[in-house]
C-alpha cells in the first residue's frame, strides 16, 4: 500500500473493487486456517484410544462417515472458496493497480505537455523515460501487491493470533517475540533501503540518459570517431549503476534472511516448549500439529510484511520523483488580464522589450522595437546568436513577455489566451522534427482535417511534391527510425509543408531553407510569396539572398535591432548591413 499526494484519491475511486478484494482474501483467510484443524481431528482421532473424538464439547465417533463428513467435505467446500477468493481478489486488486498506473501516466503525460521548454532543456528526456517506466511500475506494484501483502498480513496474522492463543496463550506470546523483533528490524532497515532505492533510481536515470543521447547523437560520435570514448564513459556510468544496485541487493537480501532466521526462531520455540507441554500432558499432538499449522499460514504474511517494508520503500522513492514532476508548474500560463480573443490577423508590435531567460543573468535582448503589419513578408537577420530565435520564440509565447512590450494586432500578447495565439500561428523550428509516420500524416499534423489533395499541394510549395513522388511508397512512406531517412534539404521542406498547411495568420520559419540550394530557396520563396498574399510571414535566414526580396528586413545585432526596412534601404542607411551583403557576395564568388 502507498499513500501520497497523487495516489489517494485512487483508494476512493476504486473503493468498491478494493472492498470487494479485501472481502474475497479475508474470506480465503478465515477459510485457509480451518485446514490445520482438520490436521488436529485426523492427528487425535488416529491416536484416540477408546475411537471417540471431542468436537464442540461432544464426543462422537472417529469413523469413516467422520472423515466424509467432518474432513473431505469441508476440506473440499475450503479449497473452492480459496480458488473462487483468489481469483477473485487477485482481479480486484491488481486490476485496479494497473487502472491506477494507467491514469497516473495519462495525468503525467498531460501535465508534461504543459510544461514550458525550459523544464525540458533541464530535464532530460532519459529522466523523464525513467518516470514513466519503472517508477510508474513501482507504484502499480505498491498498490496492487502492497494493498494485499497489507490486508494478508493484517487479517491472517490477525486470524491465526486469535486462533492459536485460544490454543495456549503462553506458547503464542512466546512464539512472537522474534516476529516483533523482525518488524522492528525491518523498519529500520526499511528507511536506509528508501535511500538506497532513491540513489538506484538516479543512476539508472543517468544511464538511460547517456544512452538516449548516444542512439540520439549516433551519426556525431562515428563521424568524429568517439566511439572509444563514449563506451568508456557508459562503462563508467553502468559500473555506478551496478554499484548501487549491488548495495541495494544486499540489503534487501539481509532483509530477508533476517526473516528467514526470525521464522526458524519461532519454529523451534513452538517445536521446543510445544513439546514440552506434550510431554507434561498439558497439550495433545493434535493441538500442537493444529498450532504448527497456523503458524505456518502466517509465515508468508508476515514474510510478505517485510517485503512490504522494502517495497514501500521504493514506492517512497518512486512517488516523490513522480510528485516532483506533476508538482512543477507550467510557467507559461495565461495571466488573469486574458481577454477573448476570436481572430488574430497578423499585426505584430515590439516596444522596448527587454528579455533576459528565466536561468540567464543577462538581457538576450535589449530595447526592441520595431512593427510588422498583417500581410507582410519580413525576413530576420543577423549573426548567430544576435537573439533572432528569441524574438520568434517570444511572439510565440514560448516563455514569458513582459507586459507592455509586445502586442498582436494592437492587444498586449498577455492579454491573449496562448492557445488562441498559438491556433493562429504555424511555425517551422530550426531543429525541424518528423514523426515516426508516413508523410502524409507529418504533412497534415498541423490540422484537425485535411484531404491528400491539400497535402500535395502544400507539398508542391515546399517544392517537396517531386521528391516525395519517387519514394516507392509516395506519401504513404513511413519516416524516422522505422522508415526511410530523408535528407536535411527534404525535411526541412517536409516541415515547411507542414506549416503551410495550416495556412496560419502568422507564419513563422526559422532558418528553414538553410539546407536547401539556392535555386529551390527562390521557387519556395517565390511560392510563399504568391500564397501567403494578406498573411504575415516571418522568415528567419542567414543568407540575404533569402529575404533581400522580403517587404521588410529586420537586422539584429548583439540583441538589439540595428536597423528595420527593406534591402535597398539597408544598404544604403547600414554600414554594418552593407559589410554583410558584400562579406556574403565575396563568398558565393570565392565558392563559384
Ligand atoms: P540566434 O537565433 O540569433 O542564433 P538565439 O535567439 O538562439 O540566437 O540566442 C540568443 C542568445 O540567447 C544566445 O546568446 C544564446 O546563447 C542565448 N540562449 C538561447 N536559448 C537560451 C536558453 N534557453 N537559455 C538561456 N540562454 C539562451
Amino acid at each position: 500500500m502507498i499513500f501520497g499526494k497523487y495516489v489517494n484519491k485512487y483508494y476512493l475511486k476504486h473503493i468498491f473493487a478494493l472492498l470487494l478484494g479485501v472481502i474475497a482474501l479475508v474470506s480465503v483467510d478465515y477459510f485457509q486456517l480451518k485446514i490445520p484443524e482438520f490436521y488436529n481431528y485426523v492427528v487425535t482421532g488416529l491416536g484416540s484410544k477408546n475411537g471417540m473424538i471431542t468436537i464442540g464439547g461432544q464426543e462422537v465417533p472417529f469413523d469413516l462417515n467422520f472423515l466424509l463428513d467432518k474432513i473431505c467435505a469441508p476440506m473440499i467446500l475450503t479449497i473452492l472458496v480459496m480458488a473462487l477468493g483468489r481469483f477473485l481478489w487477485r482481479i480486484c486488486m491488481f486490476g485496479t493497480a494497473i487502472k491506477v498506473e494507467t491514469d497516473l501516466r495519462e495525468r503525467m503525460f498531460d501535465h508534461c505537455k504543459d510544461l514550458s521548454q525550459q523544464y525540458y532543456q533541464v530535464n532530460k528526456v532519459g529522466n523523464m523515460m525513467s518516470l514513466f517506466t519503472n517508477d510508474l511500475s513501482t507504484i502499480n506494484e505498491c498498490f496492487g501487491d502492497g494493498t494485499l501483502m497489507l490486508v494478508d498480513a493484517l487479517a491472517l496474522t490477525g486470524l491465526a493470533i486469535y486462533k492459536m492463543s485460544k490454543l495456549d496463550p503462553m506458547l503464542t506470546l512466546l512464539a512472537f517475540i522474534p516476529m516483533f523483533l523482525l518488524f522492528a528490524v525491518g523498519t529500520f532497515v526499511g528507511k536506509y533501503m528508501t535511500k538506497k532505492w532513491e540513489e538506484r533510481q538516479e543512476k539508472f536515470s543517468q544511464l538511460s540518459d547517456f544512452s538516449q543521447e548516444n542512439f540520439s547523437g549516433i551519426a556525431v560520435i562515428k563521424a568524429f570517431v568517439k566511439e572509444f570514448k563514449e563506451l568508456w564513459a557508459f562503462k563508467k556510468l553502468n559500473k555506478e549503476n551496478e554499484k548501487v544496485n549491488i548495495e541495494f541487493t544486499r540489503i534487501s537480501t539481509l532483509l530477508h534472511i533476517s526473516v528467514t532466521f526470525f521464522v526458524n526462531s519461532v519454529i523451534c520455540v513452538i517445536l521446543g516448549y510445544g513439546g514440552y507441554l506434550v510431554y507434561k500432558g498439558d497439550f495433545q499432538v493434535g493441538q500442537l500439529i493444529e498450532f504448527y499449522g497456523y503458524f505456518t499460514s502466517i509465515v508468508w504474511p508476515v514474510m510478505a510484511l517485510s517485503m512490504l517494508i522494502d517495497m514501500t520503500s521504493r514506492g517512497k522513492a518512486s512517488l516523490k520523483r513522480i510528485s516532483e514532476l506533476l508538482d512543477a508548474k507550467p510557467d507559461v500560463v495565461d495571466g488573469s488580464s486574458v481577454e477573448n480573443v476570436e481572430y488574430i490577423k497578423g499585426d505584430i508590435e515590439f516596444r522596448n522589450l527587454d528579455f533576459a531567460y528565466p536561468d540567464g543573468d543577462y538581457n538576450v535582448l535589449e530595447n526592441i522595437n520595431f512593427k510588422i503589419c498583417a500581410g507582410e513578408n519580413v525576413g530576420i537577420i543577423g549573426k548567430t546568436g544576435s537573439g533572432k530565435t528569441t524574438i520568434v520564440d517570444l511572439i510565440l509565447r514560448v516563455y514569458n513577455v513582459p507586459n507592455g512590450s509586445l502586442f498582436i494586432d494592437g492587444k498586449d500578447v498577455n492579454t491573449i489566451p496562448i492557445k488562441t495565439l498559438r491556433d493562429f500561428c504555424a511555425y517551422v523550428p530550426q531543429d525541424n522534427f518528423l514523426f515516426s509516420d508516413t508523410i502524409e500524416n507529418n504533412i497534415a499534423f498541423s490540422r484537425d482535417a485535411s484531404s491528400s489533395d491539400e497535402v500535395v499541394k502544400a507539398a508542391k510549395l515546399a517544392d517537396v511534391h517531386e521528391n516525395i513522388s519517387e519514394f516507392p511508397e509516395k506519401y504513404a512512406t513511413i519516416l524516422g527510425e522505422r522508415g526511410v531517412t530523408v535528407s536535411g534539404g527534404q525535411k526541412q521542406r517536409i516541415s515547411i509543408a507542414r506549416a503551410l498547411m495550416k495556412e496560419a495568420s502568422i507564419l513563422i520559419l526559422d532558418d528553414s531553407v538553410s539546407a536547401v540550394d539556392t535555386k529551390t530557396e527562390k521557387v519556395i520563396i517565390d511560392n510563399l510569396r504568391e500564397n501567403r498574399r494578406g498573411r504575415t510571414t516571418i522568415l528567419i535566414a542567414h543568407r540575404i539572398s533569402t529575404v533581400e526580396k522580403m517587404d521588410k528586413i529586420i537586422f539584429v545585432d548583439d540583441g538589439k535591432i540595428k536597423d528595420v526596412g527593406t534591402h535597398n534601404e539597408l544598404v544604403e542607411r547600414c554600414s554594418d548591413y552593407k559589410l554583410m551583403v558584400e562579406l556574403q557576395k565575396l563568398e558565393e564568388e570565392k565558392g563559384a
